[in-house]
């Protein structure tokens, strides 16, 4: 006799903030990864098949989201990161009327 099912695994990526389809507020979110693997006498031994979601943390609304889409979620710097650095200044510039070259 042979046991074989399936098996779900939920892991969360990331926790980020994101305003609710739900329940129209700006919450914290995780971003979670569902595997479903296929097992032969409990044992888990390939993935069958994975789903990303995210879910609202205050209404527990589920949202099934894209692998793309989840991956940006995940990489995303978190909420209250600070911001990135302020554009690079330019370099020197002679001044107008001034050649480049006046002091060699
Ligand atoms: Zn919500």
């Amino acid at each position: 006799m042979i046991i074989f099912g399936t098996r779900r695994t939920v892991a969360q990526l990331a926790m980020v903030v994101l305003t609710c389809g739900n329940c129209h507020r700006s919450a914290a979110h995780a971003v979670l990864k569902a595997v479903t693997k296929f097992t032969l006498f409990f044992i888990p031994l390939f993935p069958v098949r994975t789903r990303y979601a995210h879910q609202c943390t205050a209404c527990g609304f589920l949202m099934w989201i894209e692998k793309a889409q989840a991956e940006q979620l995940a990489t995303a710097p978190p909420a209250g990161a600070p911001p990135p650095p302020p554009f690079p200044q330019q370099p020197w510039q002679p001044a107008p009327g001034q050649h480049p070259n006046a002091w060699n």
